[in-house]
């Protein structure tokens, strides 16, 4: 018969905790490409912009805060890859927030010029 440890286990006990609140969904960014490691598209791609505005509805600020975090990491890892700035990465990561996570309070389109 074994004795066991303490020791036993500890492993699964110890979780990640800086890490942050990911979408229970398959479409996760693959580093250090950034692809969708489920659909091979450029991450976020459909499904995944699905899953978080579903997961951030009506906190689109934080989804903000999520995804300027991922694009910071997306950018230093693409950067590091290809040594150039990658067009369009800011529209890619934020530029559909504002538009799939309806805001609180919408104001008018006064200000298009
Ligand atoms: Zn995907």
């Amino acid at each position: 018969m074994q004795h066991r440890h303490g020791r036993a286990g500890t492993e699964a006990l110890v979780k990640p905790s800086i890490h942050p609140p990911a979408p229970r969904c398959e479409h996760l960014p693959g580093r250090p490409g950034w692809d969708c490691l489920a659909c091979g598209r450029p991450w976020p791609c459909d499904p995944a912009r699905e899953a978080l505005a579903a997961e951030y509805a009506g906190h689109s600020p934080s989804l903000a805060v999520y995804l300027s975090a991922q694009h910071g990491q997306a950018l230093e890892d693409l950067v590091a890859q290809t040594g150039e700035m990658p067009r369009d990465l800011h529209e890619r990561f934020l530029g559909w927030v504002r538009a799939a996570v309806p805001q609180q309070r919408q104001r008018p389109a006064t200000g298009m010029v």
